[in-house]
């Protein structure tokens, strides 16, 4: 029995999946596949892996998995039922990629998608689990279908074996026709399940006019109105980037600060309290507070009926006289808004997904006294997280994602809107403990034109790394595998073809087209060395690498910068935009201090040819050798979150190549030389083993037919002129030839991760 605490006891009682419970644990025990759908915050993640603890199905050995497709979901999640069910970490527990507490008594392990993926790879049916779940199947992210196909295979042959798996698929959004109209996938229906939301009434107030761009200006404004004008009630905000998150939280802060006393403890202290209400009486006082129009209950209209929804927008001009939304807020006057304002102390948290987890925990919690709280949040507040005490929503209605264009793999971050399902998920957060408004920065007819669904990950992105997973679990016609929905067959033959470039493939047995043509069949068996490839957890180019740097003592080396290059973002943004003179003058110390810093890490003599690669190298060994500490890593522009994962990362394929060759014995050296004269002729020529396609020849003089063409480069794939990013070492170089990480596209095509390569 589960012995929870009569405060969880009393907060369980308030979700509504708990008058599902038996219908849910009927129908788990009936069939072998079950989809349960309900909206976000009804209680899936949390309660479903506690009824199934209850029903016994963790006991004698078995274990119960939970997916998620992001990182943040899994460790908050497992740290939340553990609390609930007052079991220890021990026991319910978590493993994303870097880390994880999972023990031999784990009984609830939480897990990403991608996790689990590996798991199968060393054990194709899961023995240790009696049911697996997949949460927040509705993000279609790509490792949760490729999960789904799989695992409509395992439970019938773990149902043969006499040992039946459960699988068990959660979804906050009703769309689910993909899983359970998709013969191939699941040849019987499986029942779905419906948990009836307890969802309060959110009115939604429609811009009237949209933004061109400043629509984070525009959500500061609308934040100032609601905060000065609207009675109590958390406000969040989606905007689209951490960037972005961070300048509106600076200056929401400075426009409503928010002093904690000088006492060392935490916020919401005892101390800070009686002055905090004090505070706010007296600001009670100074501000008029308008009483929300009555809201119909019936009437929770997320799709507008018609442009008179406009007239409800609190930026109207209109005198609202007549108008159920009785405010005169006025119109945006940003001097005003700028103006600080300590009466009014607003508690601003950002929310992002790369962000430290105790960071995150902080929206959980009540805001302090004679505050309101403000969460300004990327993507993971639409349906991963639920903060509570949520009135109000500011919806920018745009996304930042990442494009790729299919055949030359060029990616792009681009901001685009939102579906209209993520714009009414959006606007469900503001209802979750009481009737809430949304307010869309966008008008009403651009609404309608939003597409009704984001597309599935599998169809957008490049899939090498995928397939080579899959090739690793035997399965080579690619093409018959029951996906949910298929990635677009270019993308397949693509991939195909990068990996028989790579040897991790065996090549068809012919040249020329036909062996393109049969590349597109895509049933090429797996490889020794893909065999190897495909247990390094890294993009399968990466994977080369490492699998070649055997000779020369290369392994430490290739190691760091493969880790490197696979975790994004190790230098911080300097080039931001600054919000005061204060801080434009401190970027500027900064950028010079980094360009130093790069000069330095780029080494000497032969080591700059591997320009960005070197750095990457120098960077980590420096950072490592003053012990990563924050202050290094502040001190010298280097993200210490992407500095601890590179860590992390480093140790992960270390332990990965001792047990791929035993002989190597090798160790994460803190104080790690740098590489000799030999070695990086070595290391040049594994990086080009890897990124053998992503070669630039520099555009010669007599080339140049067009100014366009100026300082550019030429690669095999692309039409148009790519360059060197500013941001790298060989910016002003420009070697003949270069190799590069990725091509990004801005105001033009650039190569990032670039080092200069001598053709043989
Ligand atoms: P769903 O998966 O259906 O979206 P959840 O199980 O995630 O719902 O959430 C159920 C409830 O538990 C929500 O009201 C949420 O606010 C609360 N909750 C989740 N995590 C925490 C936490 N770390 N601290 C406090 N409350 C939490
Ligand atoms: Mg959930």
């Amino acid at each position: 029995a589960v012995d929870r605490s009569p405060e969880i006891q009393e907060a369980r009682l308030k979700l509504p999946i708990l008058a599902e419970e038996q219908v849910i644990m009927e129908a788990i025990n009936e069939n072998p596949i079950v989809i349960i759908c309900g909206e976000t915050g009804s209680g899936k993640t949390t309660q479903v892996p506690q009824f199934l603890y209850e029903a016994g199905y963790a006991s004698s050995g078995g274990a119960i998995g939970i997916t998620e497709p992001r990182r943040v979901a899994a460790v908050s999640m497992s740290q939340r039922v553990a609390k609930e069910m007052n079991l220890s970490h021990r026991v319910v527990s978590y493993q994303i990629r870097y880390e994880g507490n999972v023990t031999d008594e784990t009984r609830i392990k939480f897990m990403t998608d991608g996790v689990l993926l590996k798991e199968i790879q060393k054990d194709f049916l899961l023995s240790k689990y009696k049911v697996i779940i997949i949460d927040e199947a509705h993000e279609r992210s790509m490792y949760t279908d490729i999960l789904i196909g799989l695992l409509s295979r395992i439970v019938p042959l773990r149902q043969k074996k006499g040992l039946p798996l459960k699988l068990i698929i959660m979804s906050a959004t009703l769309r689910v026709e993909d899983f359970t109209d998709n013969t191939r996938l699941f040849s019987v229906k499986p029942p779905v399940i419906q948990v009836d939301a307890r969802q309060f009434p959110v009115t939604v107030h429609f811009n009237k006019k949209t933004p061109l761009d400043d629509y984070s200006g525009e959500c500061f404004r609308k934040v100032c109105k609601i905060h000065r004008m609207l009675p109590a009630g958390g406000i969040l905000v989606f905007l689209t980037g951490q960037a972005e998150v961070h300048s509106l939280c600076r200056r929401l802060r400075k426009a409503f600060p928010y002093q904690k006393n000088n006492t060392a403890g935490g916020e919401g202290d005892k101390e800070d309290s009686v002055e905090e209400i004090r505070k706010f009486k007296k600001s009670r006082k100074r501000r008029k507070v308008l009483a929300l129009p009555k809201i119909d209950l019936n009437n929770y209209s997320v799709v507008p009926v018609d442009e008179g929804d406009e007239d409800r927008d609190i930026d109207s001009d209109d005198d609202a006289a007549g108008s159920d939304l009785d405010l005169d807020l006025g119109d945006g006057d940003s001097e005003e808004d700028e103006k600080s304002d300590s009466s009014l102390p607003l508690y601003v948290l950002p929310l992002y997904s790369l962000l430290a987890p105790e960071k995150q925990e902080k929206v959980f919690r009540a805001p302090p006294p004679g505050t309101r709280l403000c969460v300004v949040a990327t993507n993971v507040a639409e349906t991963s997280l639920t903060i509570p005490g949520i009135k109000y929503v500011v919806d920018c209605g745009k996304v930042k994602q990442r494009f790729y264009d299919r055949i030359t793999g060029v990616s792009s971050f681009r901001v685009t809107w939102i579906s209209q399902a993520s714009a009414n998920q959006r606007a469900g957060r503001a209802g979750r403990t009481e009737p809430g408004h949304c307010y869309r920065l966008y008008s009403s007819a651009v609404f309608m034109d939003f597409e009704k669904f984001s597309a599935p990950e599998i169809t957008k992105r490049p899939v090498e790394d995928l397939i080579l997973q899959m090739k690793a679990l035997n399965i080579e016609k690619v093409i018959n595998f029951p996906f949910p929905t298929p990635p677009p067959t270019e993308a397949l033959a693509a991939a195909e073809e990068l990996l028989i470039a790579l040897g991790a493939l065996k090549e068809p047995p012919v040249t020329g087209r036909l062996k393109q043509q049969l590349a597109a069949k895509l049933s090429c068996p797996i490889s020794a060395l893909g065999r190897v490839m495909a247990t390094f957890p890294v993009a399968p180019r990466y994977a080369k690498m490492l699998a070649l740097s055997r000779q020369h003592n290369c392994l430490p080396y290739s190691i760091t910068i493969v880790s490197a290059m696979t975790v994004r973002e190790l230098f911080e943004e300097l080039d931001r935009p600054a919000v005061s003179e204060e801080e434009a003058a401190q970027l500027k110390g900064k950028r010079a201090r980094f360009l130093q810093m790069q000069k330095v890490w780029a080494g000497q003599g032969p080591m700059q040819k591997l320009g960005d690669l070197m750095v990457m190298l120098g960077a980590v060994g420096a950072c490592e050798y003053a012990g990563c500490t924050p202050r290094f890593c502040q001190e010298s522009g280097l993200r210490h979150k992407a500095m601890l994962e590179v860590r992390r990362l480093r140790g992960q394929l270390t332990t990965a190549v001792n047990s791929v060759c035993t002989d190597a014995g090798l160790y994460v050296d803190p104080k790690m030389k740098p590489p000799t004269e030999a070695q990086v002729t070595y290391l040049r020529q594994i990086v080009l083993a890897g990124l053998g396609d992503h070669v630039a020849r520099r555009v010669q003089a007599e080339e140049l037919l067009d100014d366009k063409w100026k300082n550019a480069y030429k690669t095999a794939l692309l039409e148009d002129p790519v360059f060197i990013h500013p941001s790298s070492v060989l910016f002003r170089e420009l070697p003949e030839f270069v190799v590069y990480q990725e091509i990004v596209e801005t105001t033009k095509l650039y190569m990032k991760g670039v080092s200069a390569v001598e053709p043989e």
